[in-house]
């Protein structure tokens, strides 16, 4: 991969769903020229968040997962996808072949760090997260082809850096902030707490006593698999389940709840929770786990002991895991310096763009978290760039 450039005038942060989008629309109608344009990215490989999802997740389990814009002309679509692949490779291999057929290059595993306003331009300061060679090759003179000793090899490239931007599109997601609500007793606990985004698959609860907690499709997923591999498995919910009569979730479909999320970012408040407003959709399956009383949610417990989980009238069920599918919250950690959040606990976003600093697009944020809402958020936050370039 070529060096990363020192000054560009468009800076995508992210080459997931929405990161991709807008590069797409950036690129393919020839809003910035090639050199003019920088993706970074900090995961191994293409796939977004999709490409750290568990195994047994597939596509379309409860939510549709919509095309990128253009991806038509490379005869993919996630319509026709192998349903029996893990949802992270077909995604990988999808954006993948999406990235090279558009020359997105996307700079790899490159994790953003900070970015600030020195007035003129945004200053993105990133860490190369490359494998760096180790001083133990280094002093067997590993390192560097043709070179034999340590003395003689160059020195390890510099793993930070930084560059200047006129125009910033953050598209990093949620995967990397995983939220989980505080319970009293929660760090005496002598099991093991686990988030969504730590699991790896069912076999790691064999014969465990499981507490799975959330309301949403993660949870339900959880609870089927853990059936018949862990020894004795509990459903608990922070609020009643909304079953919806039907089989997929088209998150743009529920635009009850995409329109609570665009009213939180235009206020400037902390986004709600999407499983609030859009309800749990039931296939087949999952309606077989409600009839034969696995996907049966009891309300949320008061507290945990070391042990076990306890409700406020004393009843109890022993715990030896607790996985918890509370949702994830905007990833914006490195963007603090930029202060664009707000007393009421969020970022002011309209159309993709924060209202504090025109210059920077929140792509994939509150509304636009979906596939198809990422798709919009390409297209809104293109158009925008292309007006102020
Ligand atoms: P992501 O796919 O998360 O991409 C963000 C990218 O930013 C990642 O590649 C990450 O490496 C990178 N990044 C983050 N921080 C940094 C940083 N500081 N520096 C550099 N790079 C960074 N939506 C649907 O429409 N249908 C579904 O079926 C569906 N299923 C879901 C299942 C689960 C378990 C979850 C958690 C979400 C699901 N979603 C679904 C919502 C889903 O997250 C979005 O649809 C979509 O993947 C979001 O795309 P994105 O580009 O905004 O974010």
């Amino acid at each position: 991969m070529e060096a990363i450039p020192d000054r560009v005038k468009v800076a995508v942060i992210g080459a997931g769903q929405a990161g991709l989008s807008v590069a797409y629309y950036l690129r393919r109608f020839e809003l910035v020229a090639d050199e003019d344009f920088v993706m970074l990215d900090r995961a191994p490989g293409p796939g977004g968040a999709w490409q750290h999802r568990w195994s047994s997740l597939r596509l379309g389990t409860a939510h549709k997962v919509n095309d990128l814009p253009g991806m038509g002309e490379l005869g993919l679509s996630f319509e026709t996808a192998d349903r029996a692949l893990p949802a992270r490779d077909v995604v990988a291999d999808y954006y993948g072949r999406f990235e090279d057929h558009y020359g997105l290059r996307v700079h790899r595993p490159i994790d953003v760090r900070h970015v600030e306003n020195d007035g003129v331009d945004i200053r993105v300061g990133y860490r190369d997260l490359s494998p760096q060679p180790t001083e133990e090759l280094k002093a067997r003179g590993f390192f560097g082809r043709r070179r034999k000793t340590f003395e003689e090899a160059p020195p390890p490239p510099e793993p930070r850096g930084e560059l200047r931007a006129s125009f910033l599109v953050n598209a990093t997601g949620t995967w990397g902030s995983p939220f989980v609500p505080y319970y009293p007793g929660m760090g005496d606990f002598r099991g093991r707490h686990l988030h969504t985004s730590d699991f790896v698959e069912a076999e790691d609860f064999r014969d465990l006593h499981v507490v799975v907690v959330g309301g949403g499709t993660s949870a339900i997923g959880f609870m089927l698999e853990l059936e018949g591999v862990a020894s004795a498995l509990t459903w608990v919910s922070r609020r009643p389940i909304d079953w919806l009569d039907r089989q997929e979730l088209d998150l743009e479909g529920a635009s009850a709840a995409v329109s609570k999320q665009d009213e939180a970012a235009r206020a400037g408040r902390a986004l709600p929770s999407i499983v609030s407003g859009t309800g749990v959709p039931k296939n087949r399956r999952i309606v077989a786990g409600i009839d034969r009383g696995l996907l049966v949610a009891k309300p949320m417990f008061d507290r945990i002991e070391p042990d076990r989980v306890v409700w406020a009238d004393g009843t109890s069920v022993r715990a030896d895991a607790i996985i918890w599918a509370t949702g994830f919250r905007p990833e914006l950690r490195h963007l603090s310096p930029l202060k664009l959040r707000e007393k009421a606990g969020g970022v002011t976003v309209g159309q993709g763009a924060a209202w504090q600093d025109p210059r920077v697009f929140l792509a994939g944020y509150g509304p636009q978290a979906s596939t198809i809402g990422a798709n919009r958020a390409g297209r809104m936050i293109a158009r925008q760039i292309m007006a102020m370039l």
